[in-house]
């Protein structure tokens, strides 16, 4: 390892090395570290192996944030563009999946393989399994003390990520470091996370866990339009998980268990042609059978033997039920299976521009530590190139 390098980048995950390519290729020198024994394994469990590797709609839209003006400049001069180009240089394969989501045609090892390689072929250098055990400010720059050795540098980019999937080696590293150098951090909280379930409501989800249907998932103002799964623990699935960033403990979430779907007059017209049909039988158009089964067992529609004996203004009570059907989690998976961080370092103290600190010159911060959340679906890994494009173009000015 060397003892000196003129920027020192901390955390080998999407955005440090990506960040660590990037500074390297300006003709910089380079060393990213990493205390795990192999680099981005976040990278390669991504999108179920094959990697969402960003998301063609990417936008301030798409982002969680205490401003949420922040991402605004970085998303804006690293584009979904972009990182595509680098792809079809390398040959390497996508395609787009739903929602403007983009993966790769083969394994997402190909994106770590195409990091670490156009990080080394360009004369930066790497050092895994790599604890950092001290870290000071000099007069020119940061002091660096790891179990290989120490490392002096004039700019240092901490990439550390977030809290989530502990097992896989995820620490507060960088929210200990941002308190150290006076940054305030917004309390990190699991995101994109399934919701559990206490008492009744959690017996009742088991019993038909593997069921998932569409729904528009809803909090406040904020609306997902996709499918939710029931589990042994609660609820998941896309809709859940994105709404999962906006939920605040101990409040409800609403879900739509009939998006879209003219429920109330295929019900008048079903009662129309067959009135003798049972409720849950006639119910089963508009939702899973064991859905219509476990709302009817714990009397969330009505007792009628037949459809003839429910009026119009019943059908639409139920109509409405359905659609607004409040649910109170009484938590999350937590960071065990959080896809993601929200909350983070706090954006007030870096600029948006370079992501460089405010207050501490040479410090940057990138990726997922940092106050900004993307939505399910290829938005964080965008976040972290364009993070790490911001700040390594500004290492490379210097
Ligand atoms: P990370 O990728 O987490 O990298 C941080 C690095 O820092 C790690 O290598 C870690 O070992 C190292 N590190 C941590 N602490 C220390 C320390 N103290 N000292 C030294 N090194 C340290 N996002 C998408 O956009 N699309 C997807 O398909 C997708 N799928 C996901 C699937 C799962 C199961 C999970 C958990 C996340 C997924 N994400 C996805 C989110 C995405 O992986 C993260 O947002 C992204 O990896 C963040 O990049 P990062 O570089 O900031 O942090």
């Amino acid at each position: 390892m060397p003892t000196k390098a003129d920027v020192v980048v901390i955390g080998a995950g999407a955005a440090g090395l990506f960040c660590g390519a990037r500074i390297a290729e300006g003709g910089v020198s380079v060393l990213v570290i990493d205390h795990a024994k192999k680099p981005a394994e976040k990278v390669r469990i991504s999108g179920g192996g094959r990697c969402n590797f960003t998301n063609i709609h990417t936008g301030p839209h798409a982002f969680l944030s205490d401003n949420p003006h922040f991402a605004k400049s970085a998303l804006a001069r690293y584009r979904p563009a972009d990182f595509i180009a680098r792809l079809d240089a390398r040959g390497i394969g996508w395609h787009e999946k739903t929602l403007g989501q983009l993966f790769c045609d083969g394994r997402s090892g190909a994106i770590i393989d195409m990091l670490t390689g156009d990080l080394l072929a360009a004369g930066g250098q790497l050092a895994l399994s790599t604890p950092i055990t001290a870290l000071d400010r000099t007069e020119d720059g940061f002091s660096i003390a790891t179990r290989a050795g120490p490392v002096e540098a004039r700019r240092l980019v901490v990439a550390t990520g977030g809290l989530s999937i502990p097992k896989m080696g995820a620490t507060g590293f960088a929210y200990d470091i941002a308190r150290r150098f006076g940054h305030d951090v917004i309390d990190p909280r699991p995101a994109l996370v399934p919701f559990v379930f206490e008492g009744r409501d959690k017996t009742d989800f088991a019993s038909i866990s593997g069921v998932s249907l569409p729904v528009r998932a809803r909090f406040g103002d904020t609306v997902f339009d996709e499918a939710m799964l029931f589990t042994h623990r609660g609820l998941s699935g896309p809709a859940i998980l994105q709404i999962s960033s906006y939920w605040r403990e101990g409040h409800p979430v609403a879900i739509n268990l009939l998006p879209g779907n003219e429920a109330a007059a295929a019900l008048k017209s079903a009662k129309a042609a067959h009135p003798k049909q049972s409720l849950a039988t006639a119910l089963e158009s508009l939702l899973p059978k064991r859905l219509a089964g476990m709302l009817a067992a714990r009397g969330d529609l009505p007792d009628i033997p037949r459809l003839a004996d429910l009026s119009h203004d019943r059908i639409e009570a139920l109509v409405r039920t359905l659609s607004d059907w409040m649910l109170k989690p009484a938590g999350t998976e937590g960071w065990r299976t959080a896809e993601v961080t929200a909350g983070g370092v706090d954006t007030a103290g870096l600029s948006s521009r370079s992501m460089e600190s405010r207050t501490v010159p040479g410090l940057y911060f990138i990726g997922e530590c940092v106050d900004v959340t993307g939505w399910l679906g290829g938005y964080n890994f965008q976040w972290a190139w364009a993070s790490a494009q911001a700040a390594a173009a500004d290492c490379r000015e210097q």
